[in-house]
């Protein structure tokens, strides 16, 4: 997908000029939109700004992506921050072995079905996605249009976002494609991660 389909989607609703490139009328507008007010200049009552600092726990499982999806992880904390919307980075890197384990809760493990990939047919096998979570404080929010805001935020940072996707969307999860699978299909640029997996090269080169 159109890396800017999402900041253009953002803003032909929000009924601003649609150019794609996300100025501070669309943040403002988003902001608007999520919260009800305008930003405030000084951060006023809303969650206190990052100063350029990420959280130790979305640092903790940002330590287990790609470097190159590393930078990524962390501005879109900060660039959030920036809207005073909170979040943290709360998955990261699974192996094929904890993918697995979570494919069979729900098949031949109690609990409800999760995941309908095996191991080395998720991106985060290979450290190139993370999910996120939108926080009130210490409290987790599974569910808000925030997430929305974020994914625009995504978007815009060059990632991919699970938001846009066509059969099960999944608003907390973000991905950074390799360059060499721009025009790729999801499933031709995991068969080409899990044959790299396989002999050991770099996902990014
Ligand atoms: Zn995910």
């Amino acid at each position: 997908m159109n890396v800017d389909a999402v900041v253009r989607a953002v803003q032909k609703e929000l009924g601003l000029f649609v150019d794609g490139k996300p100025g501070p009328k669309t943040w403002e507008a988003i902001y608007l939109r999520v919260f009800g007010k305008k930003p405030p200049e000084d951060g006023g009552d809303l969650p206190p700004r990052f100063e350029g600092q990420v959280d130790g726990r979305s640092e903790k499982v940002i330590a287990t992506l790609q470097p190159e999806v590393r930078s990524h992880a962390r501005a879109l904390v900060m660039k959030a921050a920036e809207v005073r919307i909170t979040i943290k980075v709360i998955s990261g890197l699974r192996t094929y072995a904890e993918q697995n384990a979570l494919y069979a809760q729900g098949r031949t493990k109690s609990g409800r079905i999760v995941t309908n990939a095996r191991g080395g047919y998720s991106n985060h096998n290979f450290g190139i996605a993370f999910d996120i979570g939108v926080f009130d404080g210490a409290e987790y929010i599974p569910e808000s249009p925030r997430y929305k805001a974020i994914g625009a935020i995504g978007a815009d940072l060059g990632l991919e976002w699970g938001g846009n996707w066509k059969t099960i969307q999944d608003e907390p999860h973000f991905q950074l494609r390799p360059r060499w699978a721009a025009n790729d299909t999801e499933k031709e640029m995991l068969g080409e991660l899990r044959a790299r997996h396989a002999s050991g090269r770099g996902y990014f080169t």
